[in-house]
């Protein structure tokens, strides 16, 4: 936390002359859907080719001006990555492994050709903001401040090339579950025509056009009754790859877990790290391979796979109940949510929250 506080200080804290009321902000965090409202304040840093990072600050949320002629309107050159704050149960605030989020945007940026934002630049950001919204942190259980770090070229050029202006902003949004209500398990449509990403692509960067891109693919479940789509790879159509914003786990009848291993065409997921961790540290055999469609629907079908999961930082850990698509229909076990999947989801749950043991120092408090 010292060095955090420290890391937060670089950032200027602007004057809101408007601040919500405490009980609008009462109101507005009480029950949440995800990442529609907004707190106070954002945090701001600007780069430019002559002189790099400056001008760290904390302002009031408002519109950003943009010349229309900004790259990013043109030619998508945006990262982004997505981070929560949690309230325990003492009142205090804390962050899941923020240095994570920090090295994936670094990942993303040098994939995008962006600038590199230093690992103290992110944390410091995300601490000042939190630091200064910290009453916009929901108290309930699963209710959480979602953090939305992102950068984007705003220099006003037409041209297709590197920018010389970027803008890095983090928006904090109080946020409930991604999947409101009685954790049941989600269908997935297996999207097996348009594809988000491809081999030499930006799957493993956390970039906007890979989301635009999935949107397709998306609605097309939606129309066949999904809540989420699962892409497979673009090249073979063979193997899994994930959903359109969660990594993907397969629960094996002799215990052993998979999950689609990092090509480059998957985001390496912060919580697909830590599940792999916990499952490990109780001794479980976790083997990241590539994951065959068709022998996935067989050991679904003969029961050799009893269950499927989701993780990721918004959703967590949900279990998957159902694959689709024009070829096939098929439930996993008996449709409702398995047993390792509950446990993982409390466990990891049960830490974010600060009930149980951190085993691998990953809270940093605020
Ligand atoms: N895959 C995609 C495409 C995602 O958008 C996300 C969410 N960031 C994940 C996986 C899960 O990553 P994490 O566990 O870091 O949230």
């Amino acid at each position: 936390p010292a060095a955090l506080d420290a890391l937060a200080a670089q950032f200027t804290v602007l004057d809101n002359p408007s601040p919500a009321s405490d009980a609008k902000r009462a109101e507005l965090i009480d029950k949440p859907a995800f990442g529609e409202v907004f707190s106070d304040n954002m945090a701001r840093m600007t780069w430019h080719k002559e002189g790099g990072w400056s001008d760290r600050r904390i302002e009031p949320y408002a519109p950003l001006q943009l010349d229309p002629g900004a790259s990013v309107l043109h030619y998508a050159q945006e990262i982004f990555e997505g981070l929560k704050a949690y309230r325990h149960a003492d009142g205090s605030t804390w962050l899941f492994r923020p240095d994570a989020n920090a090295q994936r945007f670094q990942d993303s940026a040098r994939r995008l050709y962006l600038p590199v934002l230093p690992i103290d630049d992110f944390l410091g950001s995300v601490a000042a903001l939190v630091q200064q919204d910290i009453q916009w942190v929901p108290g309930r259980r699963e209710y959480t401040l979602y953090l939305r770090p992102f950068m984007f070229a705003s220099e006003s050029f037409l041209g297709v090339r590197a920018p010389n202006k970027v803008d890095y902003c983090v928006i904090a949004s109080p946020s409930g579950p991604y999947f409101p209500g009685e954790i049941k398990p989600v269908s997935i449509w297996v999207e097996t025509t348009y594809f988000r990403t491809g081999p030499g692509g930006t799957g493993f960067a956390k970039c906007g056009g890979n989301y635009a891109a999935s949107l397709v693919g998306e609605y097309r479940g939606v129309e066949q009754g999904c809540e989420q789509v699962c892409f497979v790879d673009a090249a073979t159509k063979t193997y899994l790859e994930e959903l359109g914003g969660m990594n993907m786990m397969v629960v094996h009848r002799d215990g052993h877990v998979e999950t689609p291993s990092l090509t480059g065409n998957i985001l390496p997921g912060v919580t697909r790290r830590s599940l792999i961790q916990l499952m490990r540290d109780e001794g479980r055999d976790v083997v990241e391979t590539m994951i065959v469609l068709d022998e996935l629907l067989e050991q679904i079908a003969s029961g050799e796979v009893t269950e499927v999961f989701a993780c990721g930082t918004a959703a967590i850990v949900t279990p998957i109940g159902r694959f689709k698509s024009e070829d096939f229909d098929v439930t996993v076990g008996d449709g409702a949510p398995g047993k390792l999947t509950m446990a993982l989801r409390n466990k990891l749950l049960g830490i974010q929250m600060g009930e149980i043991e951190d085993p691998h120092d990953w809270m940093w408090r605020v």
